[in-house]
């Protein structure tokens, strides 16, 4: 991976940038994906927010390297504290976290008043996708669109939104699965409930062993696998 060649994954990612953005780009080690945006000239400006020094130093790095120092600035802090109302960031992208921590960082830049003029949040979480979803529809952003990528033996799901006054109602199985990803059922989001099957079954015969009372969670495990099966048939 480099600016002129990204991961499926951010490539995935970084074509839910609308032409013409101005970008956050939060938790940017090496600054790929807004060089890589800022070199096809698809983008107005960008920040790459990155928290640890490490990372920070090596995106920019990345952003001379490519020679885009007009457009990407690197920043160093935590979460959306990099980005200031001057900048008029209309976009953010979040991606190759948990989603617990991108939630978090969502959390934190609303109570400091850093979403305000947010249009786009393309987030790509590494997992507690469902607590990502009840984020953004708790907090008024509409999910317009997702994705889900096989790469390197690994899925991952991409969640777009946009800010929005009408939002649906959601059920229990639209915030697990994902509501356009279980309309879509693809083959990769099938070989990742079906992989969540057997981390589940893998857990009943767990439980079957125990000498603990775990009535409960065998209860709950098994109506999970239920639930599972009756949306990937
Ligand atoms: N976004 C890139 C990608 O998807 O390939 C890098 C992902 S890397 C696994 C996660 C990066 O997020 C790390 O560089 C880490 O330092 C940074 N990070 C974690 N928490 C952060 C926070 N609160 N604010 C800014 N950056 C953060």
């Amino acid at each position: 991976m480099n600016e002129f060649q990204l991961s499926q994954r951010l490539e995935t990612a970084a074509s839910f940038v609308k032409k013409g953005a101005r970008l956050a780009d939060i938790g940017s080690d090496h600054a790929y994906l807004p060089c890589y945006l800022a070199q096809k000239g698809w983008i107005t400006s960008a920040i790459a927010g990155e928290v640890v020094l490490g990372p920070f130093t090596a995106a920019k790095k990345q952003i001379e390297q490519s020679n885009v120092c007009e457009v990407v600035e690197a920043r160093l802090g935590d979460g959306l504290s990099v980005v200031e109302p001057e900048d008029h960031i209309d976009t953010i992208t979040i991606c190759g976290m948990g989603g617990d921590l991108i939630a978090r960082i969502l959390d934190a830049g609303k109570e400091e008043q850093r979403l305000k003029g947010i249009q786009r949040l393309i987030l790509q979480p590494n997992n507690s996708e469902p607590k990502l979803r009840m984020w953004l529809l708790t907090n008024g952003y509409k999910i317009i669109e997702e994705k889900i990528i096989e790469e390197n033996e690994k899925i991952y799901e991409i969640l777009v939104a946009e800010c929005s006054v009408d939002l649906e109602p959601y059920t229990e199985n639209d915030f697990l699965f994902g509501l356009f990803l279980r309309k879509e059922k693809s083959p990769i989001f099938k070989k990742k409930w079906q992989a969540e099957i057997k981390k589940y079954q893998y857990i009943l015969n767990s439980l079957a062993q125990s000498t603990r009372d775990v009535s409960d969670k065998k209860v709950e495990t098994e109506k999970r696998i239920q639930q599972i099966k009756e949306e990937i048939l």
